[in-house]
């Protein structure tokens, strides 16, 4: 029949098939299918034709061959051109117009409990995919289907119009090309479980989030994954922590040419910092007076001013060092109470010290420094992909922070608060958003987290930055702990006296006694003693991820011995925000990137 349109039917999900069939029955379509298909066909009576029919070739190999040949595919990939016409025609191939097709259940298949290589094997799919594909390469000129969901509407355009639209081709087309991308990766899933050695490519993991959800995997689809490793066994927040850990210290030394630390808790530090040299005092407060060699281990002083800023936060951390790890700072971590600590490498001796801890389970990972992730980055949520561009902002305490300043006028930032900037900014962009954080010496004192409101957070890492300083105090440093006092009981004690919640009475008092030699239990805080200590607090600076939104965040920015601020700009309330540091003070410059993390 003249200008009669041809179709290759090849389906596994036979629903709606006959339906089909007699649709395009009707319109005078010719058929051909492949064996499964073209039996329930010609049980129903509509004329249909085997593949063979065409390429004079039986299916062979027990289905493994059905459609693969060039009278196939020669007839869907021919295009509309006197070249490709000649080709057929000196072949005797017949154009296909029509591609109906849906692929063998291979992800149904290997979700079984129990299923072998072979059987898994035999449900890739090969022909079915070269059809989906040779079809939607070609939707220029054919028309493939690949969901039962489309038939009618297909039925119903073909029936009014006769043909199928070029808008209609182009959305099968890319259904098609979706299945066959969604196809490809199940087969990689389960083959990069059997085939790639546990830790190169893939890890798998106890649980996720939380221990009902299961199973949990870390994978790199097309790479190794760039970290080993060395101790232990990762948990899927441990590695959460661990990959936003290590760009932050990274980031940090680089910027900053020094050793970085970063103490992580729940996706976000609970400190960071660089290794300027402890005093003696700091020392003290941060619990490492006893450490042999610290004063010669600058990545050391970085981790102890990292896991001091906020002891409490910090209890059962993931820890990350920007350089290879040495024996003071393995002897710092292996008296914490920590999860695990990535590092780009680890001396023999700091290695041997860190594998004793937890029982040998403690977790070691040790990243390859070289590694750059790609500059997309794609998530999963609640089923629905979100991509954006990686977040390669650069942090630099030469350019990040210039831009506008107030007062105008203002002699240049001093070395120092440009620095404590950078390690409050740089910290910022690796923390769940709002944020924003207190710093001094190089270090993040106080850090407001994952707050809906800035205020909060504002209060928040204040209130955390008064804490610290208050252990500072001659009092909290001359605490007489009763022997035996363990070190989170220390800090659990510190944590109350420090933030003016020494219990009153009755069994928390009890308890908070107990830590302290007989007779020795100190005395709260006064609120003159407070206000005489905090006024003592100076040179802070304070970094936000996004614009002061009101002028109460420098009010309280203020209250605890805030000298220069950095945000970005853009809010109705800036002029209030610059007028206001200015009266209080604050140098306050533009932090031109808007840094939200979550
Ligand atoms: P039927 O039930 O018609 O025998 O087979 C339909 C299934 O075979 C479809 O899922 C289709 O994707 C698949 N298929 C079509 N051609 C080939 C081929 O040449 N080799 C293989 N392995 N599968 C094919």
């Amino acid at each position: 029949m003249a200008g009669q349109k041809t179709a290759i039917l090849s389906v596994y999900d036979k629903t709606g098939l006959l339906d089909l069939a007699k649709g395009l029955h009707d319109q005078g379509v010719r058929m051909l299918a492949s064996g499964g298909t073209a039996k329930m066909i010609r049980q129903a009576n509509f004329p249909i034709e085997d593949v063979s029919a065409i390429t004079k070739a039986p299916e062979m190999l027990g289905g493994r061959v059905k459609t693969l040949h060039p009278a196939v595919h020669g007839g869907i990939l021919a295009r509309n051109l006197d070249s490709d016409s000649k080709d057929l025609s000196e072949n005797s191939i017949d154009k296909i117009d029509f591609v109906v097709c849906n692929l063998y259940p291979f992800s149904e298949t290997v979700a079984r409990i129990n299923v072998t290589i072979p059987e898994a094997v035999e449900e890739i799919d090969i022909g079915g995919v070269t059809l989906l594909r040779a079809a939607a390469k070609n939707h220029a000129r054919v028309t493939i289907i690949s969901d039962p969901k489309d038939y009618h509407d297909f039925l119903t355009e073909l029936k009014n119009d006769g043909e199928v639209s070029e808008k209609s081709r182009n959305v099968y087309a890319l259904k098609a090309f979706e299945q066959t991308a969604a196809y490809d990766s199940a087969i990689s899933d389960f083959f990069r479980k059997k085939y790639a050695g546990e830790g190169e490519q893939q890890l798998p993991l106890r649980y996720g989030a939380n221990p009902h959800q299961k199973p949990a995997t870390v994978f790199m689809p097309n790479s190794q994954l760039p970290f080993k490793v060395l101790c232990g066994s990762p948990g899927y927040i441990n590695l959460l922590d661990a990959l936003n850990a290590w760009p932050l210290v990274r980031e940090l030394s680089k910027a900053l040419n020094y050793p970085a630390a970063a103490s992580f808790k729940h996706v976000s530090p609970a400190g960071a910092s660089i290794g300027v040299p402890l005093s003696d005092v700091e020392r003290k407060v941060y619990m490492v007076d006893d450490i042999d060699g610290i004063e010669n281990s600058p990545l050391a002083q970085a981790y102890a001013r990292a896991r001091g800023a906020d002891r409490m936060s910090s209890f059962g951390d993931m820890i990350a060092l920007s350089q290879e790890v040495d024996v003071p700072t393995a002897k710092i971590i292996s008296r914490e109470v920590s999860d695990g600590v990535i590092a780009p490498a680890y001396t023999q001796e700091a290695l041997e010290i860190l594998k004793k801890k937890k029982g040998g389970k403690y977790l070691v990972l040790q990243i390859d420094p070289d590694y750059v992730p790609g500059s997309e980055e794609t998530r999963t949520v609640f089923g629905i992909s979100l991509r954006q561009h990686r977040n390669d902002a650069q942090i630099s305490p030469a350019d990040t922070f210039n831009t506008i300043m107030v007062p105008k006028n203002s002699p240049p930032l001093p070395e120092s608060a440009l620095r404590d900037l950078a390690v409050a900014t740089i910290a910022l962009k690796y923390t769940q958003s709002n944020s924003v954080c207190y710093a001094l010496n190089g270090q993040v004192i106080g850090l407001g987290a994952g707050q809906q409101s800035r205020i909060h957070c504002t209060r928040l890492a204040g209130d955390k930055a008064d804490n610290w300083w208050m252990r500072f105090h001659s009092r909290t440093l001359s605490l007489k702990w009763k022997k035996g006092t363990k070190r989170p009981s220390k800090s659990n004690a510190i944590d109350l006296l420090c933030s003016g919640l020494v219990p009153e009475s009755g069994i928390e008092r009890d308890d908070f006694e107990a830590h302290f030699e007989e007779g020795q239990v100190p005395q709260p805080f006064s609120p003159e003693e407070r206000k005489e200590w905090l006024g003592k607090l100076e040179g802070v600076a304070v970094s936000s991820d996004a614009f002061f939104p009101f002028i109460d965040n420098v009010f309280r920015a203020a209250r605890s011995g805030v000298k220069y601020m950095a945000a970005p700009t853009g809010s109705q309330n800036d002029g209030a925000v610059f007028e206001t540091s200015e009266k209080l003070g604050i140098t306050f410059v533009e932090q031109h990137v808007r840094l939200f993390h979550h």
